[in-house]
């Protein structure tokens, strides 16, 4: 019986394990797949405070469960496939047990959305990909296609020109979604290149298991082209890791966790951080808000509701 079980292993997670640890409650920190989370696959974060100079995601979360593990956090790499939490201590299962728990904090983050395309999914991993970090060393020299116009596609199609010789961002729309300081660092490298108004049909060649191409549909006037390419960048945004909470908590028509007063979620004991519950902006330092957030609100829900937390914390 945990008096505290985190879910998920970002920024949110270990904040929440920090302050948590700090408050006595010993938690247990559920690392899921990717330990780290998405920062665990990305190279310089720029916009982290107290990092002059940008700090290498990696380094930030391997940093961060140092210090949650310095303060009596236990960590279980693992993924939690199911919860009960119409049941008080609730519960939660792995592959290999179940675990009680008096008080959860949901930080399981989001994934990278992928367009559906048949061929998208097939060519996964055979020059198709969700993360410039991870598969762009393998791209030296090749022409790149980043699908879409937000921060991550410019952010990828910038570090991705370290590689490659040329990257084509192709946008639905004629506007950037992206921050203007992102937009001005993309337009004036002389590598990147954008195609306005145009969505990927399809990606080929599934039969050879590579890609070679793709097929654009500028959207205005429905005209097709072929387009030579080596690799195709997906990045379109994210969706919220809640599948295995749906019917036990309140989600949104997206599948993001509905919070109230700050993290609290409509299952008193339960708590979201991060960018589970975070429509908006999915931003570093607001996931570590939401994570200390949480952790201090499931202390008070503890000391609230459950005498034995408020002797082990006086003991
Ligand atoms: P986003 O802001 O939601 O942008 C997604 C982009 O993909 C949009 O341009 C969207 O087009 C396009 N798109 C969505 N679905 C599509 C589809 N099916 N086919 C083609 N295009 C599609 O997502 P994001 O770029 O991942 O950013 C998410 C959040 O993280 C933002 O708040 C962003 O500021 C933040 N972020 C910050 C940094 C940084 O500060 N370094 C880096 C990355 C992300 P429309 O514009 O037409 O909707």
């Amino acid at each position: 019986m945990r008096n505290v079980v985190i879910i998920g292993s970002g920024p949110a997670g270990y904040t929440a394990a920090i302050y948590a640890a700090r408050a006595n409650l010993n938690p247990l920190l559920i690392e899921g797949l990717q330990i780290g989370g998405q920062l665990s696959i990305t190279t310089d974060v720029e916009n982290f405070p107290g990092f002059p100079e940008g700090v290498m995601g990696p380094d930030l979360m391997e940093a961060m469960k140092k210090q949650s593990a310095r303060f009596g956090t236990d960590f279980l790499a693992a993924l939690v496939t199911k919860v009960d939490f119409s049941q008080r201590p609730f519960r939660l299962n792995t592959d290999d047990e179940e675990i009680q728990a008096k008080s959860v904090i949901i930080c399981s983050g989001a994934s990278a959305r992928l367009i559906g395309l048949e061929a998208e999914k097939k060519l996964i991993g055979y020059g198709v990909s969700t993360c410039a970090t991870c598969d762009g060393y393998f791209f030296r020299g090749k022409e790149i296609m980043v699908i879409g116009g937000g921060d991550s596609a410019l952010e990828e199609a910038t570090f991705l020109t370290k590689f490659a010789c040329k990257v084509t961002v192709a946008h639905r729309r004629d506007k950037l979604r992206a921050s203007k300081i992102m937009q001005d660092k993309a337009f004036k490298n002389p590598k990147i290149d954008f195609v306005w108004d145009t969505v990927v049909d399809d990606i080929y060649d599934v039969e050879a298991r590579n890609v070679r191409g793709v097929k654009l549909r500028n959207v205005k006037n429905n005209e097709v082209t072929d387009f030579k390419t080596d690799g195709v960048f997906v990045a379109i945004g994210h969706e919220p890791n809640t599948q295995i909470f749906k019917g036990q908590i309140d989600m949104d028509s997206n599948g993001y966790i509905i919070t109230h007063d700050g993290t609290k979620t409509n299952v008193p004991g339960v708590f979201a951080a991060g960018d589970v519950s975070d429509v908006a902006f999915k931003q570093i330092i607001i996931a570590m808000g939401n994570g200390a957030n949480a952790a201090l609100g499931a202390f008070e829900y503890l000391i609230r509701n459950d005498q034995t937390v408020t002797q082990s914390i006086a003991a």
